[in-house]
């Protein structure tokens, strides 16, 4: 027989279990609610749509060109040709650009043509990315860098930083009227060059690139340059997917995991899910335009025709990142047009992460959540396409479909 103080004793230690019981219960449905990570809405509709952009991509399917050529006693360093990728591989391109002009430099060029790099002297490039405190000792020197897109401005940064002496920028259009303002700015190097006809020196380039961009990239996340690092998911359809690296190497993506969970991610049976930055190119661009004022760089507005004015510049080392324009100045049969149309959408600042959907993106910019996406191989065309407009809302309110918010 129980009593009655046995009983308020009984009584309040069930209570106790089952509020015990109660809040072990919750925090197991909040680890779990926690791991089914909430994804809010992207608000795809016609009537959000801020602007429309359109970009001519720099492809070429060798891949991007850094090489340097002695032109009388100049050097000229070529550093184009960046595919879908020419924001994501900016600082390691020029980190090898300005490898080629070392023999040259310290006053033993090689003879006429295309001046190897040096694997060491690469490879010391990154922490001088990184801290800017690495300098040849070199006489004073006046450099040129033809362009004045994402690629201009890291090699003329990068010249500052490591060599010092006079940095002049020549450049047709300037932020932000050059295709690297229209870019996403995802850092993934893709769709840089067809695997079919690539060279094993390129595939060399490439990889360094990668991995210097990337390190170099990583001092730069915060507020002031645009740059942060963000959760990405690759919705796949088939299983054998899972299995390819992300672009550049799995190792370049931290917190990787795999869902098979269609009822919280998207509706897709397979999903890649891992972190890479995100960067806002008007921010970005303008960051380094003010960087390279500070270090007292120079910039003239100019277009150049022909090769023979640009033989004409004051400058003992001059560097062609010229983009597209490339292709005329330089005769580069290479370098083609792949025409990118963008549908941009009001902000909206509680989207935290990034998709990508076979060929559709969506990148949450602070200046607007960025559609894309659209390759036209040899387009040349820069008015957005009514069409193509229709259909990247289309799939990209089908995707937003499967969300389960
Ligand atoms: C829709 C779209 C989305 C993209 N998304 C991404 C992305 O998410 N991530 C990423 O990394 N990349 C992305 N890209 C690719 C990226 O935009 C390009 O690879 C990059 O902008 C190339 O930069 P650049 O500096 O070589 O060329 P540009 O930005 O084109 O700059 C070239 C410079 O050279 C100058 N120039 C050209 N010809 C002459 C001449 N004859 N005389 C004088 N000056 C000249 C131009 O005026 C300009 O200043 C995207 C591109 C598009 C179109």
């Amino acid at each position: 027989m129980i009593s009655q103080t046995d009983r308020r004793g009984f009584l309040g230690g069930a209570l106790a279990t089952s509020a015990l019981l109660m809040a072990t219960r919750s925090r197991a449905l909040a680890i779990a609610f926690d791991q089914a990570r909430h994804l809010a809405p992207v608000k795809v509709s016609r009537d959000r749509v801020i602007r429309e952009v359109v970009g001519l991509r720099p492809y070429r399917p060798e891949g991007f060109r850094v090489e340097a050529e002695r032109v009388g006693n100049k050097l000229l360093v070529h550093n184009y040709g960046h595919g879908g990728a020419g924001i994501t591989l900016s600082w390691g391109t020029a980190a090898l650009a300005l490898d080629l002009t070392r023999d040259f430099l310290i006053g033993r060029p090689t003879s006429a043509g295309a001046v190897a790099p040096s694997s060491g002297a690469v490879r010391s490039i990154p922490s001088a990315v990184a801290d800017g405190s690495r300098r040849l000792s070199t006489r004073p020197l006046h450099f040129a860098v033809l362009g004045c897109g994402v690629n201009g401005l890291s090699t003329a940064r990068l010249l500052q930083r490591q060599f010092g002496g006079t940095v002049t920028i020549y450049a047709k259009d300037l932020p932000p009227e050059t295709t690297s303002n229209i870019a996403g700015g995802f850092w993934s190097p893709t769709s840089v060059f067809d695997d079919t006809v690539v060279t094993t020196k390129f595939t060399e380039q490439f990889r360094l690139a990668c991995r210097i961009s990337n390190r170099a990239f990583q001092n730069l996340v915060g507020p002031d340059y645009g740059v942060r690092w963000i959760d990405t998911f690759d919705l796949l359809r088939d299983e054998t997917s899972l299995a390819r690296q992300l672009t550049g190497g799995d190792d370049l993506y931290p917190a990787r995991e795999i869902h098979r969970d269609p009822d919280h991610y998207f509706g897709f049976p397979y999903v890649k899910q891992f972190s890479t930055m995100l960067i806002e190119p008007p921010v970005y661009l303008n960051a380094l335009l003010r960087d390279f004022y500070i270090a007292g760089g120079k910039l003239v507005v100019k277009e150049f025709r022909s090769r023979e004015e640009i033989n004409r510049l004051p400058a003992q080392v001059i560097f062609n990142c010229t983009g597209l324009g490339a292709k005329a100045l330089f005769d580069d049969q290479q370098l083609e047009p792949v025409r990118g149309q963008l549908e941009v959408l009001l902000p909206q600042p509680e989207i935290d992460y990034c998709y990508l959907g076979g060929g559709e993106y969506m990148f949450p910019r602070h200046d607007g959540i960025v559609l894309g996406g659209t390759w036209g191989h040899g387009d040349w065309s820069l008015t957005p396409k009514p069409e193509q407009t229709t259909s990247i809302l289309q799939s990209h309110a089908e995707i937003m479909k499967g969300l389960k918010s």
